[in-house]
């Protein structure tokens, strides 16, 4: 089969997917009235699907930081920061993300998904051995084929499965790597990080916890899993991304270890990629004040997550383990998964669909995400949708 041919194939396999030119694998939003409503195909659409857990994205301060940095400096960076210069802006944020994690080293990076390919491919290589709950986002598992390392995939959340592993590797154990999530994104379910710490520690491990999708989600401060499990000291590396609660594009690495610093010489994806705009710069830098001093936006989101979680738990829906923002439906078969994701459209709703292989387990998915920008209204509507499938044929579909 030519490379041509190859693509021809996955062509036709989207094509099916998606039937009535309806995308669901990358709807165009033609216009947006807030963080959570917006026109697709004409409809006035809610968005349930956003990851845009704070709703920051129309906060004014952040908009007008940005306007204000775009006219100061410009549109972009047009380069790396190694080959151009850094901006103010840039070393700013990094301080402050420091001081917001109480450590003091930090690194940007353009988006998350270069931050875990930049941290992992520096801090490991040949011969070295990464220890990966197996649920980790795809740009770990890039970061990790980058490095060159030996990858071990240890269960979901099984502390007792790495302790195993790691036994295995004998001496080796203490220069291993292990990495885990805060929220874990596909089934929103934590990281069981207390008992992974208490394993690391006995080996001597070095431990990364990427918290995409606990930062300004989870803990008092919103520092994430690692502050709301207490064991913040323990944890050697933190990476996560500007590109959720904090509503913009772009990524970080924080950690108490000086060794940081050294990374931005030998990271490829912080060296051959441009640095963040300016304009996303200063959004993110006054996401991240917002995020330090209004503990009431957290309070809204977990007060929307317990609505809709418990919602379409009441209806036997089956989810993920624990409430959380991210709620995944789980919906069985493929062609099940779709005409209920078309149904809900219909209804002037967007969630993501989420097929294998992208899911855990080969799960088809309806992840919601929900934001603290959704009115109860928003989260009731979806609810509604979701129980009318319950008294139609897809019930049956779904029994
Ligand atoms: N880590 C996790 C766990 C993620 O879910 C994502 C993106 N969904 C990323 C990293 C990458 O973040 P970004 O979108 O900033 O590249």
């Amino acid at each position: 089969m030519s490379l041509l041919d190859r693509l021809q194939a996955f062509t036709q396999q989207h094509a099916t997917t998606d039937a009535d030119s309806m995308a669901p694998l990358g709807a165009v939003i033609e216009h947006l009235y807030s963080a959570t409503e917006g026109s697709i195909k004409g409809r006035r659409t809610i968005l349930v699907g956003t990851n845009n857990y704070l709703g920051l994205t129309f906060d004014n301060q952040c908009i007008n930081a940005n306007h204000q940095a775009t006219r100061t400096y410009g549109t972009g960076t047009t380069g790396s920061r190694l080959a151009n210069g850094s901006y103010a802006g840039h070393q700013e944020l990094e301080k402050e993300l420091a001081a917001f994690y109480g450590v003091n080293h930090s690194i940007v990076f353009s988006t998350g998904y270069t931050a875990n390919l930049g941290m992992i491919s520096a801090l490991v290589g040949k011969g070295d051995t990464i220890m990966l709950d197996e649920h980790c986002h795809a740009s770990i598992y890039d970061g990790c084929k980058l490095s060159g390392a030996d990858i071990i995939h240890f269960r979901h959340n099984n502390a007792a499965d790495l302790d195993k592993r790691l036994n295995r590797l004998g001496d080796k154990a203490s220069s291993a790597l292990v990495i885990v999530e805060g929220i874990y994104s596909m089934l929103g379910d934590r990281g069981n990080l207390k008992d992974i710490v208490d394993v690391k520690q006995k080996y001597d491990a070095l431990l990364l916890v990427d918290e995409a999708h606990s930062l300004g989600v989870l803990g008092e401060s919103g520092r994430g899993l690692s502050q709301e499990s207490g064991v913040e000291q323990h944890v050697d590396f933190i990476t996560g991304t500007f590109s959720k609660s904090l509503a913009g594009i772009g990524g970080f690495c924080v950690s108490q270890h000086p060794e940081l610093e050294v990374i931005r010489y030998t990271s490829r994806p912080y060296i051959f990629t441009a640095s963040p705009s300016p304009g996303t710069i200063a959004s993110t830098r006054t996401a991240l004040g917002i995020i330090s001093n209004n503990p009431s936006l957290r309070e809204q989101l977990w007060d929307n997550a317990n609505r809709l979680y418990n919602g379409l738990k009441s209806m036997s829906y089956e989810l993920s383990p624990e409430v959380s923002p991210v709620i995944a439906v789980n919906v069985g078969e493929r062609d099940d998964a779709l005409s209920m994701w078309k149904k809900l459209f219909d209804r002037g709703i967007y969630v993501n669909l989420v097929m294998p292989p992208a899911t855990p387990n080969r799960k088809c998915l309806l992840r919601c995400s929900v934001s603290a920008a959704h009115t109860h209204a928003q989260l009731d509507v979806v609810l509604d949708a979701f129980a009318s499938f319950q008294s139609s044929e897809l019930k049956e579909q779904l029994a």
